[in-house]
């Protein structure tokens, strides 16, 4: 396994995606941190019907899905030896399209999180399946520039880099941080693994056990070697 410096901070889009992606990994890195990008509530009206949370996750319409949303996560978490820190950045489905946040905006919220947490690796997700997937590796990308200084890795986001192949793309995207796949997930231990998915039942209902099973392939994760942009 190659050695990381630590503490190590895994950035999630949402909060089941650190796991669902990471869950082997997580439990080896020793002292981790996750931090969820899209975890705000603020202002949410929780009496309006949504597709996702209502019909596939099957959460009744009145619920603070957000609150119930960190009960699960901060379970699915502790199994796994870490703990978990969030950014209030609303979730696509609670937000008007004119107010979905600018990459530098939650570029700066992650760095000023790295200052905070004394962050030393970082390990964000490819941008995959879901636009808060792109904006939170956007973001990412946009502070790594500014904080080359640290370690950066870029994971794979599971289930779905086994749905949408698009890997190269996404690549590309953080082409000037050179990517390089890198193994750092020597030992898994799956049973932990799917412990932690267990402790998200709306979620996992909503993805579908096709999804899960997808979910328990392969992790993957690529070094990153971001280009300082000179500013800070
Ligand atoms: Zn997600």
């Amino acid at each position: 396994m190659v050695t990381i410096p630590q503490p190590v901070l895994v950035l999630s889009p949402h909060m089941d995606d650190a796991v669902l992606s990471c869950g082997e990994l997580i439990p080896q890195l020793g002292d981790c941190v996750v931090m969820t990008v899209f975890a705000g509530g603020e202002g949410v009206d929780w009496t309006i019907r949504r597709g996702w949370d209502a019909v596939d996750c099957g959460i009744p319409v009145g619920i603070n899905v957000v609150e119930l949303r960190i009960a699960e996560d901060n379970d699915a978490l502790s199994r796994l030896d870490a703990s978990g820190h969030r950014l209030d950045f609303l979730d696509a489905q609670y937000r008007r399209p004119q107010s979905e946040p600018a990459p530098h905006v939650i570029g700066e919220k992650i760095r000023g999180a790295l200052r905070r947490l004394g962050t030393q690796t970082v390990i964000l997700p490819l941008g995959l399946g879901h636009r808060d997937h792109e904006l939170t590796a956007a973001g990412a990308a946009w502070a790594a520039r500014r904080s080359s200084e640290l370690a950066w890795f870029a994971y794979k986001d599971l289930p779905y880099a086994y749905e949408e192949p698009n890997i190269e793309a996404a690549l590309e995207k953080l082409s000037d941080m050179a990517p390089a796949p890198v193994g750092l997930d020597a030992e898994p231990r799956s049973s932990d693994k799917a412990a932690a998915l267990d402790c998200y039942p709306t979620q996992m209902r909503g993805l579908g056990a096709e999804r899960r099973e997808k979910a328990m392939l392969a992790e993957g994760y690529w070094s990153l070697s971001p280009r300082s942009t000179g500013r800070s």
